[in-house]
Parts: structure tokens; sequence; C-alpha cells
């Protein structure tokens, strides 16, 4: 029997900055040293404003800095992560909004052809498929690879 393995060239990593993620950062340095692929490692950041909440209020400048706040710390720990993980090439973003819905449209943008997450990550410990890769996996263009992570 032939094995097929496509030859993916640009790949997304989801980083929720858990332990697992090492793993998940591993796996997809590992398939692009074979295939020589660029890797984009994204973390969303996920802030609900008081309006989200419903509330009639005038958004305050000051939840706009709250944003603004993690996203820089999240650009500062990605930073990090890809240095420890000897990802010091990777692109690195940090957009704010849900995981699953920035991760596959910046795979989109890019014109991604593998999007790697883990099977569960911080909401998802208790369930087979975490929410972000059960998401990722219903609304990617392209192939998604869930590693599998221990419990
Ligand atoms: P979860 O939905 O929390 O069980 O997470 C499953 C996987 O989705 C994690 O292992 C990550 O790969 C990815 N993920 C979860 N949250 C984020 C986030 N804020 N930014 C980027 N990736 C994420």
């Amino acid at each position: 029997m032939t094995t097929n393995i496509p030859n993916y060239q640009q790949i997304v990593v989801a980083v929720d900055f858990s332990e697992s993620s090492k793993i998940v950062a591993a796996r997809a340095l590992d398939i692009a040293q074979k295939n020589g692929a660029e890797i984009t490692l994204l973390h969303a950041v996920e802030y609900l404003s008081p309006l989200a909440f419903g509330d009639e209020l005038v958004p305050s400048p000051d939840w706009l800095l709250v944003e603004e706040d993690l996203i820089k710390q999240g650009e500062k720990s990605l930073q990090t992560f890809a240095t420890e993980m000897g990802l010091g090439d990777a692109a690195l973003l940090v957009p704010s909004g849900s995981p699953s819905h920035e991760i596959t449209t910046v795979a989109t943008e890019k014109s991604a052809d593998l999007i790697v997450v883990g099977t569960h990550g911080r909401r998802g410990l208790q369930r087979l498929l975490g929410s972000t890769a059960n998401s990722v996996i219903n609304h990617a263009a392209c192939d998604v690879l869930t590693v599998r992570l221990p419990h």
C-alpha cells in the first residue's frame, strides 16, 4: 500500500498556552521540517467587554485598553513560546476574538493547507474533542490535524 501524505506548505498552529501547547507545536514543527513548510503560531485573545453581556452603555476607552494590554501580553508570551520551541522563524499572530473563528479565518487568509490544534485545551478537558477543535474541523477550508493530548 502506498501512503500519500500531502506536502503541506503553510501550517497554522493554534496555541492556548496550556502545557499541551508544546506537544501541538512540536508536532507541527516535525511536519514543517519534513516538508519545508512555513508555520504561523496563533493565539486568540478572548476578551469579552461588559457590552458583550448586553449592556447598553457606551464602550469605555478603559475596556479597549484592557483588550490592547491582553493582546500585548499575548504577543510577548507567543514570542517566548516560539523561541523556547525553536520556532523563531514562525510568523506570530494574536488576534482578538473567538479562537475557532480566528483560527479558520487566518488559515483562509494565509491560504494555509494545514491547521494543527490540540484535541482539548483549557475548555475541553472532560471531553473527547474540545469545543475549539470541533468548531475548527467544522469550519476549516483545509485539512485539520487534531493532536491527541493526555488528559
Ligand atoms: P479547547 O477548546 O479549550 O478544548 O482547546 C482545544 C485546542 O484549541 C487547544 O489545544 C488549542 O490548540 C486550541 N485553542 C484553544 N483556545 C485557543 C486560543 N485562545 N488561541 C489559540 N488556540 C486555542
